[in-house]
């Protein structure tokens, strides 16, 4: 297959015992993402602090990757590399070293079962949004036809941040 080109969001909120914190994490995810094509763009790696005894630090971000893996390959080696990062099955929206989403596709969109694109939730999380604003504000998602920018804007007219909601 030709090279195309994907959007991809990084997500931990749990210690890796080698690489450290979520932020190291996600540093150290964005060099192995480099291992399935060329990471042209990374967006900045954006940090909250744990709030309280019990609660989590979250890092995310996102880059610009330019592969030759269709979207079905890719979102295997994702999950291999969500694996070697010492992920387990299953847990979904609970405590994760790594999290790996393909949110958009320079090819457009695909529906399910398995794998969708466009991912069907990023329009509505500032915590994608805003590192995708960083490497592709202007990438057209292709069933709103807004922009990276105009879906940041939007969110921010229709929902204030719910931080209790803030997650990987
Ligand atoms: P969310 O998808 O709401 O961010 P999550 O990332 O916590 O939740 P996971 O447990 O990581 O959810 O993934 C659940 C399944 O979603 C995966 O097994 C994967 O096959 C599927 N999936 C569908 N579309 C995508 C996509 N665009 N990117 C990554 N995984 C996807
Ligand atoms: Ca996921
Ligand atoms: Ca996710």
């Amino acid at each position: 297959m030709v090279e195309t080109s994907y959007l991809i969001a990084l997500g931990s909120n749990r210690r890796h015992g080698r690489h450290g914190a979520p932020a190291k994490v996600v540093q150290a995810a964005i060099g192995t993402l480099g291992d399935l094509g060329t990471v042209e763009r990374v967006s900045r790696i954006r940090t909250t602090p744990a709030l309280g005894p019990a609660g989590r630090a979250f890092a995310n971000a996102a880059v610009r990757l330019r592969t030759d893996l269709d979207p079905e390959e890719l979102l295997d080696a994702l999950k291999a590399i969500e694996r070697e990062y010492g992920r387990r099955p299953g847990r979904r929206w609970g405590a994760r070293v790594l999290d790996l989403d393909i949110i958009l596709w320079s090819e457009g969109a695909r529906g399910g079962p398995g794998l969708i694109v466009p991912h069907p939730e990023y329009r509505n999380r500032r915590f994608v949004l805003d590192p995708l604003a960083d490497i592709a504000p202007d990438w057209v998602d292709p069933l709103t036809g807004a922009t990276v920018r105009q879906s940041l804007y939007r969110l921010g007219r229709l929902a204030p941040v719910d931080r209790a909601l803030r997650r990987s």
